[in-house]
């Protein structure tokens, strides 16, 4: 097929969930995609901060054409050693105890509620707890996450969406004491927001809501879904605070392409779960969690964390650098490689213009540009990524 045809039969036959670019990506090479017209990309997007390692690794690919050679899927109701591989790599990397494997971040979502719920119901025998969330909050497309995201858009069709569910504002404290009472079982947040425009969370925020969950025995619950698995420069942001969760969330780049999330919780509240009270007939099966496995052999040999923190303190300069220069640049923020610039302006031209130049960028919130590269780029695709950015501003105001 053509590239007109596999749009035209994409465009067909595909629920209508997305205005996707006119474009139609055919292979990878390290930071670079290329189109089925042959033109080259450098991906400054990541598929939304999942391809950590860069595409075509040949390790990681070695790695799941030999686990699809000898088993795929098995189900819960067996052992399988890259599910007891990956369990213990990421309770390492993580500081928590115990992790249940699901298929995306969304249900990772479901299962650090569930758990949640299960916990609080332990304790009092009730059955009507609330949970605190934050506003401009993304934590996925199905009920319950749906539910603790605050975007009016997302959830307006869809109500009534599960009760007992309060927003504060981010980073304000004051905002969450306001909203505690005997019921609250839970306060979930993302450490650094993705979605809603990349906001990283303040040190005496984090802080104090660690403290208040203490003291009122609240579970807190960290979404790492995207800002976890070594973007922020440790392997979770929350390692970046001091501060330990009692549930976490992780998917996008912990498989590296292939599906897989995951949640984590300290051994008290893991216990909370018993046979029964949650499955999934996929999570966890061999072939993610092959691919779990090597995307952590692969953060050690390549010593990604060391790469975050020098190219991601790099871009970080390189961007405040161009807020200077321009005047629709409002201000930078971000952490490691998960950084974003405010426009003025909305920046759908700019990243349209951007694609024009070979380069692939996401929005994020309003008028944010998201930049979620691959975590092995170097500062020389930084360098090129700032020429073809400035292009891009240029010819698009
Ligand atoms: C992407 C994302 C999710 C949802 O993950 P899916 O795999 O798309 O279901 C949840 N939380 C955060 C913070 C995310 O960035």
């Amino acid at each position: 097929m053509n590239t007109q045809n596999i749009i035209d039969t994409a465009e067909q036959n595909l629920i209508h969930t997305y205005n996707r670019y006119q474009i139609v990506l055919d292979k990878g090479e390290g930071v670079r995609l290329f189109d089925t017209d042959g033109k080259e990309y450098l991906d400054f997007g990541a598929g939304i901060a999942v391809f950590a390692l860069g595409y075509n690794n040949k390790e990681y690919n070695d790695a799941l054409k030999a686990q699809i050679d000898k088993l795929i899927h098995t189900s819960n109701y067996f052992y399988n050693e890259p599910a007891a591989n990956a369990a213990k790599a990421l309770t390492k990397a993580s500081g928590m105890d115990r992790v249940f494997f699901t298929n995306s971040g969304t249900e990772a979502v479901e299962g650090a509620i569930k758990l949640a719920k299960k916990y609080a119901y332990l304790k009092d025998g009730n059955t009507d707890h609330e949970i605190i969330a934050m506003e401009h909050s993304f934590h996925g497309r199905s009920m319950g996450a749906l539910a603790v995201t605050r975007n009016k858009h997302y959830q307006e069709a869809f109500g009534p969406m599960i009760p007992g569910i309060k927003f504060a504002k981010y980073n304000d404290l004051e905002s969450v004491e306001a909203l505690v009472n005997e019921k609250t079982c839970a306060i979930i947040f993302e450490t650094v927001q993705g979605e809603g425009g990349v906001y990283p969370a303040k040190k005496e925020f984090i802080e104090g809501v660690r403290k208040l969950c203490d003291e009122k025995g609240i579970l807190l619950i960290l979404d790492e879904i995207q800002c976890g698995m070594g973007r922020t420069g440790s392997m979770f942001a929350y390692q970046q605070y001091g501060v330990k969760p009692d549930i976490v969330t992780s998917a996008k780049a912990l498989g590296c392409g292939v599906p897989v999330g995951a949640f984590l919780a300290r051994e008290e509240v893991a216990k909370a779960l018993v046979p029964g009270d949650h499955g999934t007939t996929y999570g966890g099966n061999p072939l993610a969690c092959a691919a779990a496995v090597k995307v952590f052999e692969l953060f050690d040999s390549l010593k990604v964390l060391d790469n975050v923190k020098e190219v991601g303190a790099y871009l970080a300069e390189q961007l405040d650098k161009l807020a200077k220069e321009y005047d629709i640049i409002k201000e930078r923020r971000g952490v490691g490689l998960i950084q974003g610039i405010e426009l003025t302006i909305n920046p759908k031209d700019v990243i349209a213009k951007a694609l024009d130049n070979g380069l692939i960028l996401f929005s994020a919130g309003t008028n944010v540009i998201r930049f979620v590269p691959p975590l092995v780029i170097t500062k020389a695709d930084v360098d090129e990524m700032i020429v073809k950015l400035k292009k891009s501003i240029d010819s698009a105001v």
